[in-house]
């Protein structure tokens, strides 16, 4: 029996398992983190004060000190089981990586002890040489290592029995290129958190931190381990290369908001607890639009803190599915026909005086300052719109941007009716001869026409790549296996850069004499004329909008390989080097992994295609064909007349011309890859993966695999069909 039959079997007769009730949430939150709280338990007061310090500044912890603070990081982690440590890191291969060592050691004379020693908390040398570095390494120091960034917390990592005391790290190389997602987070972080309290002041002087917060969105499918595994598409790409739409989809729109099956339902609680543990603050879970699709979402926090739970949180859903024999799929598009996943990245600005920047105020005067920060990141996006769109390029994403599919490869911005009316007004209203009471009659106003509640006023523009929600800006457009860091690097940096020169801008005005609020009023008018362009309320799905962004001049780009040169521009390295993020080699060495990683994509969805369609497709097909021969032949042989076998007749003709197209197809698709493979420039293979590859065969060669699967008689169909992966669990 097929794979496919023998996993249908095991489904009907599975038993769930058993799972135990879900414990009160506070009562095990935090409970495998070295959270200050504990810190303070197990560390003398001196290493916690030294630790904290550190904590708050994000800055690297005080090398006297760490030896006490690994003593009592060790102390905690056995007194909770652990035995072995790891730093733990974010690689650009998008996963996250560990390296486990034990406490275990010998003395010299052979006594055996646990000790971990401050050097082994603060920097480790792993044996990384197998990770992207997009020839950094090579060009400037061949090792790289791992540093403590304090800013994350440690944090103990179950996996079954066994529990591991896992380092949060950056990863760089020996000479301080960054090597990983985490590194030139931080910096960006850092910058946004400069440039922003620099245009803060100009509203309130206490305030001297702005923390970026980031709440993302998970969107994932489940769906049985049996089914997925006989589907060596899934097992190799993370989608269905190959499958006819089932009769029945997303149409009946009865999924979303659906109860939820309780064989998931026992995952959810069971991954949701483990996430607990670890301080990830889940708050929601829900059936998405397409059926098999699910999201769930956390409370926001810090970036960088958001960042590592979201890693850690693939994870844990990845290994805690397999326990209950289910499989999460993360890929953007697992599916073709039905809605794909994104990852939306909900993100907004902090103060240490407790405002949120981009909410609106609650006097005309808090209200110019969310204004002001409101018109900022307008700017920024419309400033660098290209390199918004390329830190979410990716293989898997390209199936999403610019595929008829949520949301388009257009980034605009959808600030909703309220705030389109307040921007108009400011850029009719603000002229030139403004005095004071004039300024303060039109704050006023503008404070008025804002709702206080606009949280409930804006209206849900589902098709926006980049969105206002009322006190938050959401960046639809992410992917939903995409480490957020990458975009979150991208959108806090541009925006550091458009506040300084927001801050400048205003300051020049108010060198030649401007009052304060007028000069700051008077260049919210000029960044919103500057960028209005990139402002749309309208249907992002729409062939209209296309049309329109081109009239724009908005950049409209579809495929990745595209997309990636927006990183690489000198516009794009001054950015980054101005804002201490990239050094111009960083740059282009990601710019070359990331085009590697879309070839890789491309080529093995390309093999298992031409794989599957030789090894599973053609054989089932050529079977059904043989049958249908012999009968014709038979009922011939029998005397009957031609009228009597039509049916037959009809049917073999259709298989034996997509069986020879397929046949034909994956020849001409070997012979696209030979080629691609002798291009030695990166972005010409990727673009020759691109256009001739993927562009030139996956849809015509699914057309007519797609084509046999309804034709061939069921019980010869190897592969899992879309009804059963997306309906039975
Ligand atoms: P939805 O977008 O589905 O309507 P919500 O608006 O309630 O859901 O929130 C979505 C996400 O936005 C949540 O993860 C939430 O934590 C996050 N969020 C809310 N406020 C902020 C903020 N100030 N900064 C960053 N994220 C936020
Ligand atoms: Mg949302």
């Amino acid at each position: 029996m097929s794979l496919r039959f023998n996993a249908i079997e095991n489904l009907s007769s599975q038993s769930l398992p058993r799972t135990e009730a879900t414990p009160k949430i506070t009562a095990i939150f935090n409970s495998n983190v070295f959270t200050l709280q504990v810190a303070r338990e197990f560390l003398s007061d001196e290493a916690y004060k030294s630790l904290r310090a550190s904590v708050k500044a994000s800055q690297k912890i005080d090398r006297s000190m760490a030896n006490q603070i690994a003593n009592g990081l060790r102390a905690w982690a056995e007194s909770k089981g652990v035995t072995h440590f790891t730093h733990w890191f974010q690689p650009l291969t998008g996963t996250t990586a560990e390296k486990h060592d034990s406490f275990f050691t010998l003395k010299s004379d052979g006594t055996p002890i646990e000790q971990f020693e401050g050097d082994a908390l603060v920097q480790q040398e792993p044996d990384a040489s197998s990770f992207p570095s997009g020839g950094l390494r090579a060009t400037f120091e061949a090792r790289g290592y791992t540093a403590w960034d304090p800013s994350s917390p440690a944090f103990i990592m179950e996996i079954g029995e066994g529990k591991t005391l896992c380092i949060p790290t950056i990863f760089v190389s020996y000479t301080g290129e960054s090597l990983d997602y985490k590194a030139p987070l931080l910096k960006a972080l850092e910058a946004l958190n400069k440039a922003a309290v620099d245009v803060c002041n100009y509203f309130d002087k206490n305030i001297t931190k702005v923390t970026p917060t980031l709440g993302w969105e998970q969107e994932y499918f489940l769906i049985d381990e049996s089914l997925f595994n006989a589907r060596p598409d899934l097992i190799m790409t993370g989608r269905t290369v190959f499958g006819h739409n089932s009769a029945r989809n997303q149409q009946l729109e009865d999924h979303y908001f659906g109860s939820i099956p309780e064989r998931l339902y026992a995952f959810m609680r069971d991954f949701e607890k483990e996430s607990y543990k670890l301080g990830i603050p889940l708050r929601t879970r829900h059936n998405e639009v397409a059926p098999a699709q699910f999201e769930c979402a956390p409370i926001f926090e810090e970036v960088g803190v958001a960042v590592d739970h979201n890693s850690l949180l693939m994870d844990i859903m990845d290994r805690v599915a397999r326990r209950h024999k289910l499989r999460v799929l993360l890929h953007e598009k697992p599916f073709a026909g039905i809605n794909g996943s994104g990852k939306h990245n909900n993100w907004s600005m902090a103060t240490d005086t407790g405002v949120n920047l981009l909410a609106p105020g609650k006097t005309p005067k808090t209200n110019l300052m969310f204004l002001a920060f409101f018109v900022n990141t307008i700017k920024a996006v419309h400033d660098y719109a290209d390199l918004m769109r390329a830190s979410i390029a990716s293989a898997q994403n390209d199936h999403r941007l610019g595929a008829n599919e949520a949301p388009p490869a257009i980034i605009s911005v959808f600030i909703g009716e309220y705030l389109t009316k307040v921007l108009n007004e400011i850029k009719e209203r603000v002229t030139k001869k403004m005095d004071e009471a004039d300024e303060s009659l039109l704050k006023i106003e503008i404070h008025k026409s804002i709702p206080e509640l606009l949280l409930d006023n804006t209206d849900r523009n589902r098709t926006s790549p980049f969105a206002f929600t009322g006190n938050k800006f959401e960046f639809r457009a992410v992917g939903s296996s995409a480490n957020c860091a990458n975009a979150m690097t991208v959108l806090n940096t541009i925006m550091a850069q458009t506040l300084k020169n927001f801050r400048k801008d205003v300051d020049a005005l108010i060198e030649k004499g401007e009052k304060k609020e007028i000069a700051i009023m008077h260049t919210i008018r000029e960044y919103i004329v500057a960028s209005e362009k990139v402002l749309f309320e309208g249907d992002g799905y729409s062939e209209a909008w296309e049309k329109e962004a081109e009239k724009r001049g908005l950049p409209n780009v579809k495929t990745t390989p595209l997309a990636l040169d927006a990183m690489v521009t000198e516009k794009a390295k001054d950015l980054f080097h101005n804002n201490h993020v990239y050094i111009h080699s960083e740059l282009e060495a990601r710019h070359e992994i990331e085009l590697e990683k879309y070839i890789k994509k491309v080529q093995i969805e390309s093999r298992i295609m031409g794989e599957l369609a030789t090894s599973h497709i053609l054989p089932a097909a050529i079977r059904y064909q043989n049958l249908l021969a012999n009968n014709i032949k038979g009922l011939k042989d029998a005397g009957l007349s031609e009228a009597s076998y039509q049916h037959q007749k009809t049917i073999l003709e259709e298989i034996s011309v997509h069986i020879n197209k397929t046949s034909e197809l994956v020849e001409k698709m070997i012979e696209a890859r030979k080629i691609c493979n002798n291009m030695t420039h990166t972005r010409t293979k990727a673009i020759g993966y691109q256009s001739q590859v993927k562009d030139g065969f996956f849809d015509e060669l699914r057309y007519h695999v797609d084509k046999l699967e309804l034709l061939v008689d069921d019980k010869e169909w190897y592969l899992p069909k879309y009804r059963e992966m997306l309906f039975l669990r």
